[in-house]
């Protein structure tokens, strides 16, 4: 052959070769670009949500479950797993007695087992808002920080995409910064919100916001509250006084709800007992689920007070409180076992 000649086909062959490697390249990054925007378009799960309560107790169960036999490190193990996670003594004792029964000493048996006892714990309360008043009326309490703002700018926004008009009244008058940081909230979700002057009696403030959701035809109105004020007995004198004003004015306030923060333990027992005695309590909003490995306390909670987990804080978003669905969590929970 011609050496001209073989040269010019080999460079075409070259060429050719360094084509195809460039056009392969560009379709794997193409590929690649394609599959990380799926990753933050789809909408993070319950169990990513939970994932540090799920990886701790799911970490622990599997060593138990993993076990060859049901003796007494079995039960022991079980019993730690889930103190652990703050399902609490009680509530712990409850259910390993009855995994106990429900498993009859086969290991295999274990996860199904503790999987329908949780669930048992949880089961048979009513979640969703009971508002029969118009405008339903949702009076918000608990200690400062907890989640209180920000669960009412999330509720309201729930509320408004079920199609149910909404109002907020900012009756915690006591911190200065307290009604401008609902008044953002309440501008990012598009709501209404009526507040007093700076040290106004928070009741007024509530007694004035159910008067203008009824004026403006609201479908329900959120009375937000203080956290904290000179001392406690001031505090519980006062929630109590706006739930009496509210009560006094609407016949009855549909939804006392306690906003607690899951990250404090069973710290938050103790908030329930004070507030339950202090205006009575309908249905509680769990904050901050996404920021503990310490997930059982719902199972505390309910086990203990019998009072409805009804919403859960599982991030800082405008979309990060979600209805309690009892049967998803357990299963994000013991998604790792
Ligand atoms: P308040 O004092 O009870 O009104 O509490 P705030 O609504 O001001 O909230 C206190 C802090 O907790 C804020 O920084 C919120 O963003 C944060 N927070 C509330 N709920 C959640 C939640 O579910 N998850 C996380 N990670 N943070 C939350
Ligand atoms: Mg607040």
């Amino acid at each position: 052959m011609d050496p001209v000649l073989l040269i010019i086909v080999l460079a075409a062959v070259v060429a050719a070769a360094f084509v195809v490697v460039y056009l392969r390249r560009r379709v794997r990054t193409a590929e690649t670009v394609d599959r990380s925007a799926a990753t933050v378009a789809r909408p993070h799960s319950l169990a990513d949500r939970l994932e540090k309560s799920r990886t701790a107790l799911g970490g622990r169960l599997r060593q138990v479950f993993g076990r060859g036999d049901v003796d007494q490190a079995f039960w022991d193990g079980l019993e730690e797993a889930l103190i652990a996670a703050d399902v609490g003594v009680g509530a712990t004792t409850l259910i390993v007695d009855r995994v106990r029964d429900d498993m009859h000493e086969d290991p295999t048996e274990a996860r199904a087992a503790l999987h329908a006892e949780l669930l048992s714990v949880l089961n048979g309360k009513t979640r969703e808002l009971r508002l029969e008043n118009s405008p339903g009326v949702i009076v918000v309490v608990g200690v400062n920080g907890a989640g209180k703002t920000t669960s009412i700018a999330k509720l309201a926004a729930h509320l408004q995409s079920g199609g149910s008009s909404t109002l907020l009244g900012a009756a915690d008058t006591f911190r200065a910064a307290a009604d401008a940081q609902l008044k953002t909230w309440a501008d990012r979700v598009g709501v209404e919100i009526v507040s007093g002057q700076s040290g106004a009696d928070p009741a007024a403030v509530a007694f004035d916001a159910l008067q203008a959701a009824r004026a403006r035809n609201r479908d329900v109105v959120i009375v937000d509250t203080a956290g904290r004020l000179h001392s406690k007995h001031n505090l519980m004198q006062e929630l109590g006084k706006i739930v009496r004003v509210l009560q006094r004015e609407a016949g009855s306030v549909d939804e006392v709800l306690l906003v607690l923060d899951a990250t404090t333990g069973q710290n938050a027992m103790a908030q329930i007992r004070q507030f339950t005695e202090a205006v009575g309590v309908t249905g509680i909003v769990l904050t901050k689920l996404d920021g503990t490995a310490k997930g059982g306390i719902v199972v505390a909670i309910e086990q203990e007070f019998g009072v409805p987990v009804k919403f859960i804080g599982v991030g800082e978003g405008v979309d990060d409180l979600i209805p309690f669905d009892p049967e998803a969590f357990v299963d994000a929970l013991l998604a790792d076992a």
